[in-house]
């Protein structure tokens, strides 16, 4: 299971991206020097001993999105007639106040304010190609900038930016080679904005797709409804990537990756859970209770 993972480049890749979602065939993330002996939160009702953990997961002392989270898009490259637009923007609308974003909530800050189940799509723009089709980490950051900066989106510290890129666009650091997606920060206008990339899975199906159908009949679209999902749920844990992950540096969505429970059909394809009025097929995540499991819903 370590078909495109080369270590020393993936440990280059988190170091430079934060943190990355493996490819379906990817190995263990090799620690970053994150994962031990660093201090626990002062407001852990339970504190572990550094290095070990109740539910598998373990609180660094750094912040994590309280309140609504906002969520904007900026679709990079070229989405005309693309119904990704609007099976996209249908899971940011409708995933807040789901039992399964509710997961969330069993993750807390150190004044024991915990993730509430409250996202608020507030938007997108778009980006006609504006650093081509191949974009490093800085370019990446570089178009959120530029569409902040450029008031197309609004500069918002309690939001995850998602730059959605065509599938005619790769991410040079390693899009389906090491990752299909990340997310990190990163300071724009003087503020603390937490961003993602998540690319176009019709670019490699076998590394970032689970099937080659959609439940919205849209392959690569329904694709990028798991990896969106999965890193909203670690901006909103681990927004600054001193927050909550494990020993191995996994955060909540990495300890269930590429994992589904229980699935049904949905238009030829497989679903495992309704948001809105939409199936979709999303990968499990941890939750940060009962010792700790994957599950779709708390
Ligand atoms: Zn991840």
């Amino acid at each position: 299971m370590r078909k495109y993972v080369i270590g020393a480049v993936l440990t280059f890749a988190l170091c430079n991206v934060g943190f990355a979602q493996q490819t379906k065939n990817g190995g263990d993330l090799v620690p970053n020097g994150k994962g031990e002996g660093l201090q626990q939160a002062h407001g852990n009702p339970k504190p572990a001993k550094p290095g070990t953990t109740q539910n598998g997961i373990n609180y660094h002392g750094g912040p994590i999105i309280t309140g609504t989270t906002n969520v904007y898009y900026i679709w990079y490259g070229n989405w005309s007639g693309n119904t990704a637009t609007t099976i996209l923007t249908d899971l940011a609308s409708n995933i807040g106040g789901s039992p399964y974003f509710n997961i969330n909530t069993t993750y807390f800050n150190a004044a024991n304010t915990h993730v509430s189940n409250l996202v608020s799509y507030k938007g997108d723009t778009t980006d006609n190609y504006s650093r081509g089709t191949s974009l490093s980490d800085a370019a990446i950051q570089a178009v959120v900038s530029d569409a902040i900066t450029s008031s197309r989106l609004p500069k918002d510290t309690n939001a995850v930016y998602f730059v959605l890129t065509s599938a005619d666009v790769t991410a040079s650091s390693g899009f389906c080679t090491q990752y299909c997606g990340w997310h990190t920060h990163g300071t724009i206008g003087g503020s603390d904005i937490k961003y993602s990339f998540v690319g176009n899975p019709d670019r490699c199906p076998s590394a970032c797709e689970e099937q080659t159908v959609g439940p919205n009949g849209n392959a690569g679209a329904d694709g990028m409804a798991s990896i969106i999902s999965h890193e909203l749920e670690e901006a909103v844990t681990d927004p600054d990537l001193n927050a909550w992950y494990d020993r191995r540096g996994y955060e909540n969505a990495d300890k269930c990756a590429w994992t589904f429970g229980t699935t049904y059909s949905k238009n030829g394809a497989l679903a495992n859970v309704k948001l809105g009025t939409r199936d979709y097929l999303i990968q499990r995540n941890w939750v940060n209770a009962a010792g700790g499991y994957c599950s779709m819903s708390y």
